[in-house]
């Protein structure tokens, strides 16, 4: 048990919480991009899910957009990290874009794994969320071998072509137990599914929900700070309720945190999206540290060092202006 101040209120802080690597590459990348080229840059879709990363890189010069036709002939256009299908390269390349593209190397590698069995004619089930734009880009890689399966549920319904030659992919930023509970569905009815060759939830999304486990069972309310559009930040206030939480909550922002949520709460969990900045949850801390919790208590689970380099096509232009 850890100490408690006299009032008796205490924050559990998850570490690791907030930004993981694809999204501080994603965020450099357009700020770069702003520095190199100039405003304004285009940027198709929400660089990441976050309202305020998206307001802030606004206020910067970045125009975000929701498809290659909003961007005038010629100009510099930045995909987001959830990635695209190959169309959007295409329609890029007919309207004489310049096209960067942010997309996490970790969603690459499952665009790529679709593509090779894709190509190996397996019928592919991707377990993602329906609209989701990873899943829109993942799916667009091979539309006729991909079927979406949203869920446990959707594991029931399932048919393919040869029980033999059926694998299974995911969105990197699903619920980790939900997806086991997925796939053994799946099993019961094709016994011979494959797996992918390497997990396609990513470190981040499984760090972040393996460190909100352990902290849930001792919190009478859990915060999440993050975006409701950011399927990881989404995924963390379930992780919490399940694990014994209390209660709940994702806020953007520390005002949208209501007085009633802290009322009779002794200890508050605390954590981030992936696509959180870290003063965000620093200003949940001030808020939390004026209504009593002063005792914050830092709770690590995991070790990050991930980084990934700039796109190429970014970094050769640096190099060039040099
Ligand atoms: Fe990449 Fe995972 Fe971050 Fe998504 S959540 S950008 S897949 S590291």
């Amino acid at each position: 048990a850890q100490a408690t101040t006299e009032t008796g209120k205490r924050v559990l802080l998850a570490k690791p919480r907030g930004y993981c690597a694809g999204v501080d590459r994603a965020v450099q990348t357009v700020e770069e991009a702003l520095k190199l080229y100039g405003a304004p840059i285009y940027v198709r879709k929400q660089i990441v899910h976050n309202k305020h990363v998206v307001s802030t890189l606004e206020q910067q010069g970045a125009i975000f957009v929701e498809e290659n036709e909003e961007v005038p002939e010629g100009a510099t256009v930045i995909f987001s990290a959830h990635g695209v299908a190959p169309e959007v390269h295409e329609q890029a390349k007919t309207r004489s874009l310049k096209a960067i593209d942010a997309t996490c190397p970790l969603v690459t590698k499952v665009h790529q794994e679709a593509k090779r069995f894709a190509a190996e004619d397996y019928d592919i089930l991707l377990i993602g969320h329906e609209g989701h734009e990873e899943v829109i880009g993942t799916s667009g890689e091979a539309p006729e071998h991909i079927q979406l399966i949203d869920g446990p549920h959707d594991a029931d319904k399932v048919t393919v072509r040869d029980p033999n030659k059926v694998v299974w992919l995911s969105q990197t930023t699903l619920s980790v137990d939900e997806t086991l509970e997925t796939v053994a569905r799946l099993k019961k009815r094709l016994p011979m599914l494959q797996s992918p060759p390497s997990d396609d939830i990513c470190y981040a999304t499984s760090n972040r929900q393996q460190v909100v486990k352990e902290i849930a069972p001792e919190c009478d309310v859990v915060i999440v700070v993050g975006s409701r559009n950011s399927s990881n930040s989404v995924r963390l206030v379930e992780v919490a309720l399940g694990a014994g939480a209390g209660a709940g909550h994702l806020v953007d922002y520390a005002s949208e945190i209501a007085d009633e949520w802290l009322t009779n709460a002794r200890t508050v969990g605390l954590t981030s999206g992936a696509s959180v900045p870290d003063d965000l949850v620093m200003q949940v801390l001030e808020h939390l540290a004026a209504r009593g919790f002063t005792d914050v208590t830092e709770v690590t689970t995991a070790d990050e060092r991930l980084t990934f380099s700039l796109p190429q096509e970014l970094k050769r232009d640096m190099k060039a202006a040099a």
